[in-house]
């Protein structure tokens, strides 16, 4: 019985058709009754697992569905509860007290959202301050249990471990990281030592800390933490999963005391091949090879991956081997049989999870049955992927060459920093501290009411356009009257920041269904990169330019940078992602010219997800930042010195990237600041930035319209670092998601306090 087995190490929760959001909405608005609402998210539940089963997953993963999230589940299951939410329960944490947690009430602030690790999933960040944890429910056990009486199935728990879990938490000082940990592993043996007396056979502990950059402090902690984890159930087969990136410290990560080890084989740039032909493996543990890419959503090469499993099959003997995804499905669509309106060539090299696990499942069969008994769907998936790679949307002419020729395109602007800055002085004539806006106003329901009508053929495509205009010339006349410096249009006209350009690209698909959840229930739609980009059409020059027909005042151009279309994006996988960027920076450049040739003398190109992006591991830090300067530079630097480059950035911390936002030689760049303002100003101590800048003054995240008090206080602070010459006075972030009557509100304060800035600076200069 040398049988290699297939597993898998998470299944997505949305349901083939958002059928978890629908019922978790549901709850909340009050029209599903608590009962109701466990019943069918149970039903859910099981038909995933149901579903696995039927497919052929040996080893089946229980515990990864979640309400909500899998860290506050881990939390919750250890009784951590912040004060704030009045939790006097001993036992099991109720559902309201869970979903406070996640969603804030009246009283009491939800808990913060991180993202987790380099993906687009955000976790909700446990808080440690003054609460001991205890164990208050067995989850995992409660998930075997119901498996095996409603299904008949062994399932595999899988749990976040206790080294990565207190990693991921706040509220305890980093002196004490140790301290901490060591009061959970009681509490982790405890799960575990029940789980040997229900019969558990297999348990996944996820520690994906380990591929990140791991410190030999922290590496002997692992050592202590599994070692007293084996003592307490010894029969349990842990195996310790890692995912996302390499590990480090291989050999030693291999000896821990656990029975198996869990490895990503598609996101460690070769480095765990490397090393088992180094180390080798350990004869009494498992390997659990990651070989489908449970990130992206294209069909694995099955050749290939049969081949890695076959070498790995080398290091290990065969009844310890494992075949799996790299990760948890999480972070793909669920089937993609739901699309039933893609491109067939599109489509057939498309593998969303259901399709995924039938790709473990198929390379386990090949190995154990033979290859023959699988051959058919190797061959279909092979010339799936061919005759993609074979079809027009992948071989244009045009845009390989210019990919190919990319060392002929100066990436420098033509002038240098100061003598741009003396030309553009003259050319816009603004006031000290020039005030503006990031880009978008509100989009109100009625906004979106319009573009559905139009999408759905209820509106021509002139009445949509006027409408548009209408919005356009509304809201010049509003920033007109606020006394604005630099204007925008609005964005009227687009969903999102990625979708609306995406629709206006060559090598973009949309699909109906491939939603992946984003944190509770929001779920987003990330468009398809399945070709070689190029301009379909002009993107935003005819409402630039119509907005800056109505108006004297300078009007911002306004477009997506290349890495955050990347980053939030499904991407090809059969050139390099930089390639891909340069081939939407091209794009873009195109676009950039077309605005600056119609009279658009400022353009924002925005960034907000290049700090996301960064890789997992430092040393992989420089290539990426590299790239994205790189890419940004291919887009905006064919301008004439006067036209004033403009970016924007947002949702991060920007402390360790002040380096690469000046190396992109954007003229001005607007950075939301509200949400970690100390932190970010002391960066600007240590450089002196040289080039325009705009720190937000306010936070765009709630309606509250802030105090003049409020905003002069965030100036003065900035003002302390930066010169007053290079400071523009912005809110954080664009304002579609805002009500119309509080931005403009908000932004006549704005404007106000930029005046009685100026006035002060004046006086004092006298
Ligand atoms: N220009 C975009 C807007 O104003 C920027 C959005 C963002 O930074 N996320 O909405
Ligand atoms: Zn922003």
């Amino acid at each position: 019985m040398n049988q290699i087995k297939s597993s898998n190490l998470g299944y997505p929760r949305i349901g083939e058709k958002r059928e978890w959001k629908k019922v978790l909405e549901h709850y909340w608005a009050g029209n599903l009754e608590k009962d109701a609402f466990l019943k069918q998210m149970e039903e859910i539940r099981l038909q995933h697992l149901k579903k696995q089963k039927e497919q052929g997953i040996d080893i089946i993963p229980i515990g990864d569905f979640s309400f909500y999230d899998h860290v506050l589940d881990t939390a919750v299951m250890f009784g951590l509860v912040p004060e704030r939410f009045e939790n006097n329960s001993n036992g099991p944490v109720s559902l309201e007290t869970y979903f406070d947690m996640a969603r804030g009430n009246k009283g009491a602030v939800a808990c913060e959202m991180t993202k987790w690790f380099n993906t687009n999933y955000h976790y909700i960040v446990p808080e440690l301050h003054h609460v001991e944890p205890k164990l208050v429910e067995n989850r995992p056990l409660q998930f075997f249990k119901e498996a095996k009486q409603k299904l008949n199935i062994d399932g595999k728990p899988v749990i976040l471990g206790p080294i990565t879990f207190v990693k991921l938490s706040k509220g305890y000082k980093k002196s004490d990281f140790n301290n901490v940990v060591k009061k959970f592993v009681p509490l982790y043996a405890q799960i575990l030592k029940q789980l040997q007396t229900e019969g558990v056979q297999w348990v996944q502990i996820d520690e994906p800390i380990l591929a990140t950059n791991v410190s030999l402090d922290e590496l002997e902690l692992f050592q202590e933490v599994y070692h007293q984890l084996h003592e307490a159930a010894p029969n349990v087969k842990v195996i310790l999963q890692t995912y996302f990136d390499r590990i480090d410290y291989f050999k030693e990560v291999c000896s821990l005391p656990v029975q198996g080890i869990g490895l990503d084989f598609v996101h460690d740039g070769g480095h765990h091949l490397a090393a088992l032909n180094q180390f080798g493996f350990p004869q009494d543990k498992v390997l659990a090879a990651g070989v489908i890419n449970g990130r992206n959503i294209w069909r694995g090469n099955l050749d290939e991956k049969l081949a890695t499993i076959t070498e790995l099959s080398t290091f290990v003997s065969r009844d310890r081997l494992i075949v799996q995804p790299s990760s948890s499905l999480l972070h793909v669509p669920v089937t993609v049989k739901s699309e039933e309106t893609l491109d067939e060539v599109i489509k057939n090299a498309l593998s969303f999870a259901d399709e995924k696990i039938n790709e473990v499942v198929i390379l386990t069969r090949a190995l154990n049955n033979g290859i023959e008994s699988v051959q058919n769907q190797i061959t279909e998936s092979t010339s799936a992927i061919q005759s993609l790679n074979k079809s027009s949307f992948r071989n244009n002419i045009e845009v390989q060459d210019a990919v190919n020729n990319i060392h002929l395109y100066d990436v420098d602007r033509r002038a240098e920093l100061s003598v741009r800055q003396e030309l553009q002085a003259n050319a816009f004539d603004l006031p000290l501290l020039p005030t503006t806006t990031i880009g978008s106003f509100p989009q109100t329901k009625e906004v979106r009411n319009k573009r559905l009508k139009w999408r759905k053929g209820e509106l021509t495509d002139v009445e949509y356009e006027d409408y548009i205009k209408a919005e356009i010339k509304k809201w010049i006349d509003i920033q007109e009257e606020l006394g604005l410096d630099v204007f925008v249009h609005g964005e009227f006209e687009r969903t999102d920041m990625v979708e609306y350009f995406g629709e206006k690209l060559l090598g973009f698909q949309f699909t109906k269904f491939g939603w992946v959840q984003s944190y509770g229930s929001r779920c987003v739609k990330p468009p398809l990169i399945y070709g070689d980009v190029d301009l379909k059409e002009l993107m935003t020059v005819k409402e630039t330019v119509y907005a800056q027909s109505l108006t004297s005042k300078p009007v911002k151009g306004m477009l997506t940078g290349p890495i955050t279309i990347l980053n939030w994006s499904f991407v090809r996988d059969d050139i390099p992602r930089y390639e891909v960027a340069n081939q939407i920076a091209l794009a873009l450049r195109k676009e950039v010219d077309s605005l600056e040739k119609n009279g658009i003398q400022m353009i924002q190109v925005d960034e907000p997800a290049i700090r996301e992006g960064l890789p997992l591991k430092r040393e992989n830090w420089e290539n990426y930042l590299n790239a994205a300067v790189y890419a940004f530079k291919l887009a905006t630097t064919s301008v004439q010195d006067e036209t004033q480059i403009h970016t924007h950035m947002c949702y991060s911390d920007f402390k360790n990237i002040i380096d690469t936002i000046d190396a992109l030689d954007a003229d001005v760049i607007s950075i939301e600041t509200s949400r970690s303002h100390g932190e970010l100003i002391q960066a600007f101590e240590e450089t002196t930035y040289n080039k325009g800048i705009g720190l937000g003054v306010y936070d765009i995240h709630s309606p509250r319209v802030p105090r003049v008090e409020e905003l002069l206080r965030n100036i003065d602070r900035a003002l302390q670092v930066l010169d007053p010459k290079l400071f523009w006075i912005n809110p954080d972030c664009g304002l579609k998601t805002r009500g119309i009557e509080e931005t403009v509100a908000a932004l006549k304060v704005m404007v106000e306090a930029a005046e009685h800035t100026r006035e002060k600076l004046l006086v004092n200069k006298r």
